[in-house]
């Protein structure tokens, strides 16, 4: 990993030194890297007419579009942060983040503007700048929206108007160092309420140049952004890794796996990383083959557990090995993953995938209770130190000094490193099940569960028990087709797992509750449950 270096200085070097060659592609769209840093300064110097200074934050709720890449470019030219915010998040979600972070302004898609406008109210944004997704396409591609028109006027301007106003004009020039901010980026809030990690622009070079290194992304290459850029990994893997290495990045707007097939071969995409359910939804399309996956290189997968199964009914069908890769929102993303190439050895004890080793820079240890080292093979929780790791949580002292002392970041992940370096995670500290005084993991019952022909998807959780204290209790989603009885099913997993970790209930259901990046959430399913 090289000396910190500021966003501006890694994009500024990449237009140097190609500027012709195509940076953003979007349906029949393409933008050289000269055109589109003439936007993102045309933008930049709107927004610090509209008064955006050093050091403010501006959220963004936008869909995969090449508006959220400029949004982003412009703010940092500034000196200002991106909140990233979830284009599906109004109301209470909304607000959360925006009022958290202090944003002054917003930058939205027209027809989401009135709703933002109710939840805000209050908060410090001042303005709504809005963009639709038909912006910047040169031809109406019927495959690009299915949501109508433009929305009423209601925002306070809008983002191609700026930028047309302003084009041809640079910012006013403003000093950054590689420990601003540039993305205050909220986590999952999978185990408590969202907090914000502040993501400096030296945490985002690091980990966009260190995994283009790993994965040996090279000039030429097209990455397409899978992964909502409003999570970590597609803000940094997908979108900064595209723009500030010499490739095209490719945006297929909001999340349709027709439409992202089709993507992966009009694009020639050679690099991705989305999480588990992604791939899922490309693998349920009769129509996929793999003359889609043609160019591709590497595929990595992050965020979530990865069933082996998914990954070898995938590498069946279309001649592609997924890459598991781990990161935290805390970690700027992707900080331990398989190497290209490689395939992710299984524990022989539990099943799982190892989620890699940690790239460089990075330096990972399994403690045990006392904070020491655990022998290899042991288990403890997941240690990691480096310049990918934040400095800390948004205006929240306590939480940093708890999570992170002295630099060093516990995960809250309870993993084994072996001899050689690979990690595997085990499953998250806080969903540890106690049941008769036993420990289980949940990810464990779930595993045995997924060798089941019929299950799609499995949760377990705990849930309080008047004789064991807390009872092991499953929920099963079915694969388009299958039937399979909660009896059935509970029989399965007994046959695989000892007396205490057997599911005391199975239910299947519909759906599972997961997050817009693929993740079950089982605290939801567990506050459900609670009486
Ligand atoms: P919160 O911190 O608010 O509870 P969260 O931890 O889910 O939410 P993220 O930062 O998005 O928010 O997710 C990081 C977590 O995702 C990791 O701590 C880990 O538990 C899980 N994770 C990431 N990659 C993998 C992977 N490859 N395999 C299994 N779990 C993973
Ligand atoms: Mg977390």
């Amino acid at each position: 990993v090289a000396r910190p270096t500021t966003l501006i200085d890694a994009w500024a070097e990449r237009v140097d030194a190609h500027p012709d060659g195509v940076a953003i592609a979007y349906f029949d769209t393409a933008l050289t890297a000269r055109e589109v840093d003439a936007r993102a300064d045309a933008l930049a110097a709107g927004l610090q007419d509209r008064g955006v200074g050093a050091g403010d934050r501006v959220g963004i709720h936008l869909q995969n579009i090449p508006q959220y890449a400029l949004a982003m470019l412009a703010l940092w030219k500034i000196g200002a942060a991106a909140v990233v915010l979830n284009p599906m998040y109004f109301g209470r979600e909304l607000r959360l983040p925006v009022e958290d972070s202090g944003a002054i302004g917003v930058i939205a898609t027209d027809r989401d503007v009135p709703a933002i406008r109710e939840a805000v109210v209050g908060t410090e944004v001042g303005w709504i700048l809005s963009t639709s997704e038909r912006d910047l396409q040169s031809r109406d591609d019927p495959r690009m929206f299915t949501d109508g028109d433009r929305a009423p006027a209601s925002a306070d301007g809008d983002l191609v108007e700026l930028m047309t106003r302003f084009a041809g004009r640079a910012p006013a020039q403003v000093e950054v160092v590689p420990d601003d901010l540039a993305l205050l980026t909220y986590t999952s809030g999978t185990t408590g309420p969202p907090k914000g990690a502040m993501n400096s622009h030296a945490n985002v070079v690091a980990v966009a140049r260190s995994f283009a290194d790993f994965v040996d992304v090279a000039p030429g290459d097209v990455v397409l952004a899978i992964a909502p850029l409003f999570h970590i990994t597609g803000a940094v893997i997908n979108a900064t890794l595209g723009l500030i290495m010499d490739t095209t990045l490719v945006f297929a707007g909001r999340f349709r796996p027709e439409i992202v097939l089709d993507a992966f071969r009009e694009h020639g995409v050679t690099f991705t990383i989305g999480s588990i359910t992604a791939y899922n939804a490309l693998m349920r399309l009769d129509e996929a083959g793999p003359e889609h996956f043609a160019a591709v290189k590497t595929l990595y997968s992050g965020g979530a557990p990865i069933p082996p199964s998914t990954v070898d009914r995938f590498a069946e069908r279309f001649g592609h090995y997924i890459h598991n890769g781990y990161g935290m929102t805390e970690t700027t993303s992707g900080v331990i993953a398989v190497p290209p190439g490689r395939r992710a050895p299984v524990d022989p004890a539990s099943g799982t995938l190892s989620i890699g080793v940690p790239l460089p820079g990075i330096a990972a240890e399994v403690v045990g209770p006392d904070d020491r080292p655990v022998p290899p093979g042991d288990q403890g929780e997941l240690v990691l130190a480096g310049p990918q790791i934040v400095s800390g949580y948004w205006r929240n002292e306590e939480a940093t000094a708890s999570t992170m002392p002295g630099g060093r970041l516990h995960t809250g992940d309870v993993a084994v490193m072996d001899a050689d370096g690979w990690v595997y995670l085990v499953d998250r500290l806080k969903d540890q099940i106690n049941s008769s005084g036993y420990k289980v993991w949940p990810r464990e019952v779930e595993d045995a569960l997924y060798e089941h022909d019929a299950v799609f998807e499995a949760a377990v959780i705990g849930l309080a028990d008047e004789y064991r204290g807390e009872k092991v209790v499953a929920f099963v989603s079915l694969k388009a087709g299958c039937t399979a009885t909660s009896d059935e099913l509970a029989a399965f997993a007994g046959e695989r797992l000892a007396a205490y970790k057997r599911p005391a209930e199975v239910h299947v259901v519909g759906e599972l509750p997961k997050t817009q990046t693929g993740k079950i959430r089982r605290r939801e399913l567990r506050d459900a449950h609670t009486p």
